[in-house]
């Protein structure tokens, strides 16, 4: 008696903590493997931030959405979306009411990290032809030697012409690579530290190896830029004005004997991307106008004008009010002050491999459902957007109402890290901002890992968030 009293308030006054399958009826199972499907599908397929926005864009036309450049006056119940430049996407459905009372939007990112080309990339060096790259965000530079990679961007030819690349994703493809150095000939680079051991100028990507005929210098590189020339109509000139991304051509897939798991590049942030993107076209007319925001260049700072910190997105908030109720001075700060935001972005889950680096109360853990981030930022919370108790309440308040699996972390110990997110940028403008994503293990690794529970209640998070009233 008295244990079955004590255990019953314990369960009344105890946050709970528990594995999110452990209390998933099958068909809610059934939902979640479904769900999962489709977004492995779209991480496998959209590896830039240019095949995200071409991906979405799809998704969006079949959804119903229309080009906001390309529509009249919008009512309660339009679906609208504006593309920046091939790389960033604004999508919304006008509300019911007045703007004034503010919008509910969810922001996420499309770009992840990667190898870029840098601007004169080919050379030869002993009869191998290699490119020169640049890393995009934050790598750990020796995870990205060895592994197949694949070719993506564009160029811009000397007459304007836009050429789209997409070579190493499919099966009859050739792959490409960086040599990493035997373990024979190792003894000095293995005293190197894990940051040193892989240097930003090792990662020459091998692209060729037999010379052109004829009598003449750097045959190989000559070879290359003759296949390139016959592919694609370009010279060496040609890669001053390109954007080639090279990431790790492995699909998606199923992780574990359970298959609870997805394993795959690009998952921060484009698990958050799509899960906010599909929580969006489940609104009807909402009573707030809902809108989702998929931003470019957050692994390098949110900077450049498909960035965050771009003022491109109040320019498609303008372009909404000029065809609902009509713009004017101070509108824009006003709808802010009233609006609510998610700042949809992954948070690094909690790793066994590495138990030393964590404080075990304060992490996210798999299965545990979407994770709330009051504050990002490094020991003394510098550069934070620490959210309000009111808004962080409001937040967990309308998950637990909805059945929403969420957890509450920091990411590490005080002091051993940190990172940051698109939020500071629109707390801001006003607006009341949550960091909320999916957890995932081996962030930024060219293999990152989620679980497709966690990825089932962000969508179900984030599509109550855009409803709520
Ligand atoms: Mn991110
Ligand atoms: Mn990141």
């Amino acid at each position: 008696m008295e244990k079955k009293q004590a255990e019953i308030l314990k369960e009344k006054l105890f946050k709970p903590k528990k594995n999110g399958w452990e209390n998933t009826s099958k068909e809610e199972r059934k939902k979640i493997l479904e769900f999962s499907k489709g977004y492995i599908d779209f991480i496998s397929n959209s590896k830039t931030e240019r095949e995200c926005v071409k991906s979405f864009d799809k998704i969006l036309k079949e959804n119903g959405f229309k080009n906001i450049d390309e529509t009249e006056n919008l009512k309660p119940g339009d679906r609208i979306y504006y593309i920046n430049r091939e790389k960033n996407i604004y999508a919304s459905i006008i509300g019911e009411e007045d703007p004034e009372k503010g919008f509910n939007m969810i922001g996420a990112h499309i770009d992840s990290p990667r190898l870029d080309l840098k601007p004169n990339p080919l050379y030869e060096d002993t009869e191998l032809a290699m490119l020169k790259t640049h890393y995009y965000g934050g790598i750990k530079k020796y995870q990205w030697v060895n592994i197949p990679l694949s070719m993506h961007g564009v160029i811009i030819k000397s007459n304007n012409e836009k050429v789209y690349i997409n070579i190493g994703e499919k099966e009859e493809d050739p792959t490409f690579t960086i040599a990493d150095l035997l373990p024979h000939l190792a003894s000095k680079q293995d005293k190197k530290t894990l940051e040193n051991g892989i240097e930003g100028e090792d990662l020459n990507i091998l692209v060729g190896s037999i010379p052109f005929e004829g009598d003449i210098d750097e045959k190989v590189k000559l070879n290359i830029l003759n296949i390139l020339n016959e592919k694609f109509g370009i010279t060496e000139t040609d890669f001053v004005s390109a954007e080639i991304e090279f990431v790790p051509s492995m699909k998606a897939r199923d992780l574990g004997f359970d298959r609870s798991m997805i394993a795959g590049y690009g998952q921060d942030d484009r698990v958050c991307a799509y899960t906010a993107l599909e929580a969006l076209l489940t609104i009807q007319t909402p009573k707030r106008t809902s809108i989702c925001i998929l931003a470019d260049k957050e692994e390098i700072g949110s900077m450049g004008n498909t960035g965050m910190s771009s003022r491109s997105f109040e320019h498609f908030i303008d372009k909404i009010l000029e065809k609902t109720t009509g713009n004017r001075t101070g509108l824009k700060d006003k709808i802010f002050s009233h609006s609510r935001l998610l700042s949809a972005d992954v948070t690094g889950a909690y790793n066994p491999n590495f138990s030393e680096i964590y404080e075990k109360n304060n992490e996210s853990y798999l299965n545990h459902g979407i994770s709330i981030i009051k504050y990002t930022g490094t020991a003394s919370k510098g550069g934070a957007s620490d959210a309000n108790a009111e808004f962080v309440g409001y937040v967990r308040n309308l998950f637990e109402k909805n059945s929403i699996a969420y957890q509450v972390s920091e990411m590490g110990k005080i002091g051993i890290g940190g990172g940051g997110t698109i939020a500071y940028i629109l707390a801001d403008k006003g607006i009341d901002v949550l960091d909320c994503g999916v957890p995932v293990l081996s962030m930024h690794s060219p293999y990152e890992i989620s679980s497709k529970f966690d990825i089932y209640n962000a969508y179900k998070a984030y599509t109550v968030f855009y409803k709520d009233e």
